[in-house]
């Protein structure tokens, strides 16, 4: 081969290392803890599993040939994944967030690092101008999750980086909605790519698990150093399934995106329906720069019902049949989420509701299914 392998073809063999030892074809699961030496210090390269193992390799060689990375690293979930990333920041500096931001990310941050005297500021990073205003010689990092979970926000990835650039500063994306199918940060100047793999990445609600890709070999080393002194790593059979589900990433993400396209449709012609969060819309307020830089619109959609209230939006999760209720994302399957009572609990309400997180929202992880099917569903559910 001589041109480099487009997307598609990435999703199969980029970065796969071909079983030495038999040619298995699939990348074994490589059940072990330690491995053996033939001399003390002698080894092929692997020594003890938390520190490297031939399937997490495979895994991480493949994640980052899909985010045109230059290195990989898997975490035993998406939040080991950020904490690894926090770990590598000092006592004293400081970090800017979006306000519209995973519940679980905001909890590591407020309660878990905050007492180490690392602060946090959150703000519409839809606007440039309110990040630019929290920059201080101390901030050493920017957060960015785009499209946002669950208000579908948009931030620009080259404007973000630009800027932090400019400054010296870090700027890691979270593209565990986005997946590479769709976005590359990396490409656009960011720093460092974070995925929940649990979700779009392994894609069939079978595993936990979380990866950081990243190009510069000296945070590479800092990530790496970290990813085995603090141990959060994923065990080969986790890593094995989510291989498995990377081979057919290209083809969900294009099923999800169809679907999520057709859904977000009806439910805006939907009299019951009022606001209809999804970024494909002409009239979304970050349309141009989800188009600029989305290869399709993925798989999310999230509504509130025309009454507002949390009455009316239980009863529409509750009737759902095809739409589980449940917490996650990502999967085949159609799931149906409560933000304010579910994934975002842990945000204080005058929080949530700022950025517009209100107790009637919904939040769909449309799943590949015939879409007739999820229509009728959520059709019979609105009522
Ligand atoms: C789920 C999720 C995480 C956390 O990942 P886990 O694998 O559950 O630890 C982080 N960011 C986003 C956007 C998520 O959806």
């Amino acid at each position: 081969m001589k041109k480099k392998m487009k997307f598609n073809t990435k999703t199969i063999h980029g970065g796969q290392i071909l079983d030495p030892a038999y040619g298995s074809v699939m990348t074994p699961i490589y059940q072990t803890s330690t491995y053996a030496q033939t001399s003390p210090g002698k080894h092929k390269g692997y020594e003890y599993s938390r520190t490297h193992n031939p399937t997490r390799t495979n895994f991480e060689r493949s994640i980052a040939s899909l985010e045109n990375g230059n290195h990989g690293l898997a975490f035993s979930s998406g939040l080991a994944a950020i904490d690894a990333i926090i770990k590598t920041l000092n006592p004293g500096d400081e970090i800017i967030s979006t306000n519209d931001l995973y519940g679980g990310s905001y909890r590591l941050f407020k309660q878990i690092f905050e007492k180490y005297d690392l602060k946090f500021h959150f703000v519409n990073m839809e606007d440039i101008i309110s990040v630019k205003q929290k920059i201080t010689s101390k901030t050493k990092l920017i957060w960015a999750e785009t499209p946002t979970n669950p208000m579908m926000n948009v931030v620009d990835i080259k404007s973000m980086s630009d800027l932090a650039k400019k400054n010296n500063i870090l700027l890691c994306v979270d593209n565990t909605f986005a997946t590479p199918y769709i976005q590359r940060p990396l490409e656009l100047g960011a720093d460092i790519v974070m995925h929940s793999a649990t979700k779009y990445i392994a894609g069939h609600s079978d595993v936990v698990i979380g990866a950081l890709v990243v190009n510069n070999l000296a945070l590479f080393k800092k990530l790496s150093f970290i990813q085995n002194a603090s141990g959060a790593t994923p065990g080969p059979m986790d890593c094995f399934l989510t291989l498995r589900g990377i081979k057919t990433l290209h083809l969900r993400m294009q099923r999800h995106s169809e679907n999520a396209e057709k859904i977000a449709k009806f439910l805006k012609n939907h009299n019951k329906i009022t606001n209809v969060y999804w970024a494909g819309f002409k009239d979304h307020k970050n349309y141009k720069i989800a188009k600029n830089q989305m290869h399709a619109f993925g798989g999310m959609v999230s509504f509130i019902p025309a009454d507002q209230t949390f009455e009316t939006a239980k009863k529409i999760a509750e009737k759902l049949k095809l739409f589980t209720l449940a917490e996650s994302l990502g999967g085949v399957e159609s799931l149906c989420c409560h933000p304010a009572s579910m994934t975002h609990a842990s945000i204080p309400p005058e929080e949530r509701e700022k950025s517009g997180l209100v107790e009637s929202l919904l939040r769909l992880s449309v799943g590949i299914e015939d879409v007739e099917d999820l229509i009728d569903d959520l059709n019979y559910a609105i009522g």
